[in-house]
């Protein structure tokens, strides 16, 4: 039977006098993978960072039955929760190994998890990492980079991955691939949040999807149902289910 690990219940977030979450209710079951799909600017990331404790928010956060909604940033990440940011933010003119190690460590001595170990976990995972710790991160292609960043949040073992539009500025085929990786982290125990502009990547890998507009929660489904539907076909699906002939020839 399924197990509810994350729970958001009225969650409200602002930019000063701009409301940029307004009452959102979301689930994501233990071993599964909810994306969060939606336009620019319709407050995916501000979700991550509110539920992550980066970003001040209203309403109630539960993690594992607990409600965290008033742990710092810091405790957060002590229960098992991780965010890997759109920027990636990783320290280029480091290697790919100081990177893991380095990164990790504020969170790695939170969860008192053994460095060493976790690096051959994350080594394993990602043998394109392992090939390349001793290569400067800044010189990492776009898709080895996303690996890295994920690599590192991956480094403080944690139970629930958020992950903030992974696909972004990537080629198709390493998109496909970093989703791979996605599927993968379920396989291996880890739940996931999957915030993606990319709608129709991220509704082939999660179990479940939200449509988020203008800060509130428009649509939800399984992740077959919500791309079989029409609205959602219309607004983010659009062309490519069977491209036009002059489409295709132009
Ligand atoms: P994108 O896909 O473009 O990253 P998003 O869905 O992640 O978009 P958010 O970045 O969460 O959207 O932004 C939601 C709204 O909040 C937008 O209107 C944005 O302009 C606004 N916003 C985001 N960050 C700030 C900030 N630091 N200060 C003021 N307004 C902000």
């Amino acid at each position: 039977m399924s197990e509810t690990l994350l729970e958001v219940e009225q969650l409200r977030a602002s930019y000063g006098k701009v409301q940029a979450l307004h009452d959102i209710n979301l689930k994501l079951e233990r071993g599964s993978i909810a994306t969060v799909i939606g336009p620019n600017g319709a407050g995916k990331s501000t979700l991550l960072n509110a539920i992550m404790g980066v970003l001040p928010a209203q309403g109630e956060i539960r993690y594992r039955g607990r409600a965290v909604d008033r742990y710092s940033l810091e405790q957060r990440v002590l229960e098992g929760i991780a965010l890997v940011p759109e920027r990636r933010e990783l320290f280029s003119t480091m290697s790919v190994e100081d990177n893991l190690l380095l990164g990790g460590f504020r969170r790695l001595r939170l969860r008192q998890a053994q460095p060493l170990d976790q690096l051959a976990t994350v080594f394993e995972m990602f043998p394109r990492l392992k090939e390349r710790r001793r290569q400067l991160a800044g010189t990492l292609s776009g898709g080895e980079r996303q690996m890295l960043a994920i690599g590192r949040a991956l480094m403080a073992k944690p139970e629930l991955l958020m992950l903030d539009e992974p696909s972004l500025g990537l080629a198709p085929r390493i998109v496909k691939e970093i989703l791979q990786i996605v599927s993968e982290l379920r396989s291996a125990g880890i739940s996931v949040l999957l915030v993606e502009q990319n709608a129709r990547a991220a509704l082939q890998t999660a179990d479940y999807g939200y449509v988020l507009e203008l800060g509130k929660v428009t649509m939800q489904g399984e992740s077959a149902q919500l791309a079989g539907d029409s609205q959602v076909i219309q607004a983010y699906l659009g062309f490519g289910k069977s491209p036009a002939p002059e489409s295709a020839a132009a």
